[in-house]
């Protein structure tokens, strides 16, 4: 998988890029995740990518032009369509997203679709946004990472490339890491987990852990597992993927 993300502040990913398991997945060549700046792009004498919004209100917009040269420039290295609107059949080899406080809720399912694509292109927005131009003509998908305000979609694009690329066969020591935890296939929160000392200040790791039964461990995480989705997001057990048993056992919080 490639991950391309268009952003005014490409700095900002240095660290996050090179880290621990996104830094060793790309090493590795698991996953290719390139920064390009918008900036160089713009055909304005100070390189300028914002402007004051027509109709007047706060704050400034990034302009369409440098967006779209910067678009045109990564899909045309990485010879891929441009176009988003494709006619429904037609299927592209690249995904492009906008960051935005208006788009669909990043969740995992999202991340296991967009983990499903071959290329992805993120465009951070900056200022009040971006002209919607650029946003009709080059955007396929607009993904809110929160219903919150960011100052710009940099941080949403390293969440999206972290979660996605965590995703991708190899890129965790175990495939087993991503299918057994909070949000996964079952979609119940994780149990509570447990690692050396067996003791600290007066608490023990519980003896179910510390027996070797699998069974008996694999039942205890799945009722901790139900426990706490029902403490913390009850709201999550209604979709969630229980037995019937489980169900019967449960039914007054499936209410
Ligand atoms: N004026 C916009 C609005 O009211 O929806 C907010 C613009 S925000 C200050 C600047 C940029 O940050 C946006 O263009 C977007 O790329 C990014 N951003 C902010 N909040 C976000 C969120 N919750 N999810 C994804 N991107 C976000």
């Amino acid at each position: 998988m490639t991950i391309d993300i268009l952003t005014i502040f490409p700095e900002m990913f240095e660290s996050v890029l090179n880290a621990s398991i996104l830094g060793r997945a790309r090493q590795a060549g698991l996953i290719e995740i390139e920064t390009e700046d918008i900036r160089p792009y713009s055909l304005s004498k100070h390189k300028n990518t914002d402007d004051y919004p027509f109709g007047g209100g706060a704050g400034m917009l990034m302009m369409v032009q440098p967006i779209a040269d910067c678009m045109k420039a990564v899909c045309e290295r990485r010879k891929v369509p441009c176009l988003s609107n494709l006619e429904p059949h037609e299927s592209v080899p690249v995904k492009r997203v906008y960051l935005s406080p208006r788009g669909v809720p990043f969740t995992q399912k999202l991340a296991q679709e967009l983990a499903r694509e071959e290329h992805l292109i993120l465009l951070c927005g900056h200022y009040e946004g971006v002209d919607q131009r650029a946003l009709d003509k080059y955007i396929d998908l607009e993904v809110s990472v929160g219903d919150y305000v960011l100052t710009g979609g940099e941080l949403g694009a390293m969440m999206i490339a972290d979660c996605v690329a965590r995703l991708i066969p190899g890129v965790l020591g175990s495939e087993e890491s991503s299918k057994d935890e909070s949000f996964s296939d079952a979609g119940l929160l994780e149990y509570p987990q447990y690692t050396r000392p067996r003791e600290f200040e007066g608490m023990a790791v519980p003896d179910v852990l510390l027996n070797g039964d699998h069974a008996k461990i694999t039942a205890w995480r799945r009722t901790k597992a139900i426990e706490e989705t029902i403490k913390r997001r009850p709201e999550l057990l209604k979709r969630a993927a229980l037995t019937d048993k489980e169900k019967k056992e449960y039914e007054a919080f499936l209410k």
